[in-house]
């Protein structure tokens, strides 16, 4: 049977309506169509809440946090000191790789799922839609002006407040939690630290009342720089319409946050990928019985998503030599970077001679060379250090060979060793320090030299 469709939706905020240019006759083969549970619009709900909680769990746990009073870089459980810079330096550029990989295989993904910008953004209009229509039937006997001041105090509000909470966490990235709160409590803003928090508040507050995603339009950079890493597989939502059978109903338009029409072009600079018009194209064209129009698609020309025709890594994106060599160089980097974390140890130990003075003779009759070392306890729990060595009658003389060394301190000493003045026959004597930290059991071994007088030789 052939019916005659109109579509008419619940107009939103981002309505740019369009004359319906045509109107087709579609078999309505299925009207108790529903969208599928599981769609791109409710995953990319369950990933946004997904990256608040960790956006906010981050700082607060030390997940991830870069503490600039205290010079102290926390990442995955580690703590990292400044002096650190290397690890922390080839940390964050693996993260830029990963998302300079992503845009190349998966295209804005970024954009669409994981950007705090877009997912504030979208909060912040579905917040205002909820609103308005709240206050639009509680107070429907008041005059429209009565109702836009009223729908614009509670916006404001219920936005000024999450400001101050977002940028409370995105300045506890900086610093400690605790100390922040005590500043935001006492309203300090004349602190770096409370100044900063001011700052961050009211442009949080600018940027979610006023400029949402024409910030993702006009300003941000990543949109203009996934034309240069995006080629013609990288996955895009495209429109096809093999048989013609669009009935012009905009839906694809009207959920679109970013105000674009996909079958303009899949690669329109404001298109974040988010797939919300493939949901909506499903769920008109999935009343006549049809798949949606819209599709995730690898570049213009090539398969669909999830095309089961398709090899299985040209599934997953490895659809080029270019993309596996951008995938082993993760891996590779990946386990580079995992390497170095699992053999880093939390209490450091360097030791070095202090070769302004190159030996002393005691009236003991030994020769004494001067050592100078550093401990540095980056770990969350007090240690204590043993050093022995493996010089021939050597000795070391330190009060206690257990230097006690608290979680976060870093200790100086000098530090002599000792050999009986005609136990060595040579001028330099090579030798090997071996530092113990307890209770992580951990291992340094030094190689150093020992100076003997010249006098002393055979
Ligand atoms: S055109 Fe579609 S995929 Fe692109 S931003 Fe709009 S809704 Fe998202
Ligand atoms: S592409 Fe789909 S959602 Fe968009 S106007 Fe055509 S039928 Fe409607």
């Amino acid at each position: 049977m052939n019916a005659e469709v109109i579509i008419k939706e619940n107009p939103t905020i981002n309505d740019k309506p369009k004359q319906v240019k045509t109107r087709k006759k579609l078999p309505v083969v299925n009207k108790d169509f529903k969208l599928e549970k599981y769609n791109w619009h409710i995953l990319r709900r369950v990933i946004h809440v997904v990256c608040v909680a960790v956006f906010v769990a981050l700082p607060f746990f030390n997940i991830m946090r870069f503490d600039i009073p205290r010079q102290r870089f926390y990442f995955a459980g580690y703590e990292f000191w400044i002096n650190e810079f290397a690890i922390i330096f080839f940390s964050l550029l693996f993260l830029m790789f990963i998302i300079a990989a992503m845009s190349m295989l998966y295209g804005r993904v970024y954009c669409g799922y994981l950007c705090p910008q877009m997912i504030f953004s979208e909060a912040a209009f579905n917040l205002e839609e909820k609103i308005k229509t709240f206050i639009n039937k509680r107070f429907a006997k008041q005059s429209l002006n009565v109702r836009g001041w009223l729908n614009r105090i509670a916006v404001y509000t219920i936005l000024g407040i999450a400001s101050v909470f977002l940028a409370f966490v995105f300045i506890s990235y900086f610093i400690e939690p605790r100390d922040l709160f005590g500043r935001l409590i006492s309203f300090d803003i004349v602190t770096a630290g409370g100044f900063a928090g001011a700052v961050v508040t009211l442009i949080t507050f600018a940027d979610f009342a006023f400029l949402r995603t024409t910030f993702c339009k006009t300003v941000c950079p990543y949109g203009y720089l996934q034309g240069i890493l995006g080629d013609n597989d990288t996955l895009v939502v495209h429109y096809r319409d093999p048989k013609e059978i669009c009935v012009e109903c905009n839906k694809c338009v009207r959920v679109c946050h970013m105000g674009i029409d996909i079958r303009n072009s899949p690669y329109q600079i404001e298109c974040i990928h988010c797939g919300e018009c493939v949901d909506a194209c499903k769920s008109i064209m999935g009343k006549f019985g049809e798949d949606t129009l819209v599709h995730y698609a690898w570049g213009e020309k090539g398969e669909l998503l999830g095309d089961k025709k398709a090899p299985w890594y040209k599934r997953i994106g490895l659809r080029d030599i270019k993309r596996i060599a951008v995938f082993a160089i993760i891996l590779i980097y990946g386990t580079a970077l995992f390497t170095a974390f699992s053999m880093r140890h939390s209490v450091m130990v360097t030791i070095a001679p202090n070769r302004a003075t190159l030996y002393r003779k005691g009236e003991d009759g030994m020769i004494y060379n001067t050592f100078r070392m550093t401990l540095a306890n980056r770990g969350n729990k007090d240690s204590t250090v043993s050093l022995s060595l493996d010089l021939p009658n050597g000795k070391i003389n330190l009060p206690s060979n257990e230097i006690p060394v608290k979680a976060g301190d870093s200790i100086q000493q000098e530090f002599e060793i000792s050999v009986p003045a005609k136990s060595l026959e040579l001028e330099v004597n090579h030798f090997e320090i071996t530092a113990v930290a307890n209770p992580e059991n951990t291992k340094d071994t030094f190689q150093e030299t020992f100076i003997m007088p010249v006098e002393t030789k055979k």
